[in-house]
């Protein structure tokens, strides 16, 4: 069992509960992504060491950095663990929801000389790092590719003074797919279009793409997908498999060889203050896992 134990960055939380849901106080995250998690975990060991019978072995694993970058779970050494498995207690979304298909992302970096100039004395011996930019930007190819695919730039850093014609901007983007085809693809073609615009211009681009993390996909028959599922129908709720945008602990456990996979615990709106979870959802999620635990 797995969980993270940072949230996006908040200020001091206040949960109220009503009428059976979990919220903060509106002014701040919740925090259930991914203290959820957490809780469903430290109520299984509660409820395993006060079990007669068997259960199958239990290790846990509690991360931190998730929410930047996966820092934790990439920094794991899992040769501690003999699991092969395990349940990713980290998903939103109604209980019997669970991820099988994630995509890769990779993260770029780029930087457009241009050269500088006076700008209000001879503009015309400059040349616009940040225009160049911007015209690259707007042939780019972003936001929704494909069903698959997704695209972003996040960050422009330019210069400091607007009498200086700029001679270095820096853009932050990223794309995603859960096909590595198409993500070098588009990796590509935010690339080319960079290319063309200082070419146009008389600059030049660097550009970095890193490999953030690596896709995965369960096939409906994979034992942790089997396992789950039964678990969900023994206590009434009905499996249903779903694709994510997202990257998880999972994209990095998986690809060293734990078949981790996420469930939904019912937390909804995560990373807004309107973040909020049932605890009906969060009984029914840990009664699923419990399921998984003692099934055979
Ligand atoms: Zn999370």
């Amino acid at each position: 069992m797995t969980a993270h134990m940072d949230t996006v960055p908040t200020e001091r939380i206040v949960p109220v509960i009503r009428e059976g849901i979990v919220y903060s106080q509106g002014d701040t995250i919740l925090g259930a992504d991914d203290k959820a998690g957490l809780a469903i975990i430290l109520e299984i060991l509660t409820v395993l060491a006060e079990k007669d019978g068997p259960y199958r072995p239990v290790e846990v694993l509690f991360t931190v950095g998730e929410e930047t970058g996966l820092r934790g779970a990439k920094a794991v050494d899992v040769s501690h663990f003999k699991a092969k498995m395990g349940l990713g207690l980290d998903a939103a979304g109604d209980p019997g929801a669970m991820i099988v298909h994630a995509p890769s992302q990779d993260p770029w970096q780029a930087r457009v000389h241009g050269r500088a100039a006076h700008a209000g004395a001879n503009p015309e011996a400059g040349i616009n790092a940040i225009l160049v930019a911007a015209e690259g930007i707007v042939h780019m190819p972003l936001g929704r590719i494909d069903a698959e695919t997704t695209a972003n730039i996040g960050i422009i850093r330019g210069r400091r003074a607007t009498n200086v014609v700029p001679d270095l901007v820096e853009l932050y983007g990223e794309a995603r797919s859960r096909d590595e085809k198409k993500l070098e693809a588009q990796i590509r073609a935010m690339s080319d279009a960079l290319q063309q615009s200082a070419q146009a211009h008389g600059a030049t681009v660097d550009i970095q793409v890193s490999r953030s993390y690596k896709r995965y996909h369960f096939a409906e028959d994979a034992p942790i997908v089997r396992l789950l599922s039964k678990a969900m129908r023994s206590v009434g709720v009905e499996p249903l498999l779903v694709p994510t945008g997202g990257g998880s602990d999972s994209n990095v456990l998986i690809a060293r060889g734990i078949d981790i996979i996420q469930m939904s615990l019912g937390m909804h709106a995560v990373h807004t203050n309107d973040e909020h979870i049932a605890i009906d959802d969060l009984e029914t999620s840990a009664r699923i896992v419990l399921a998984c635990l003692i099934s055979d």
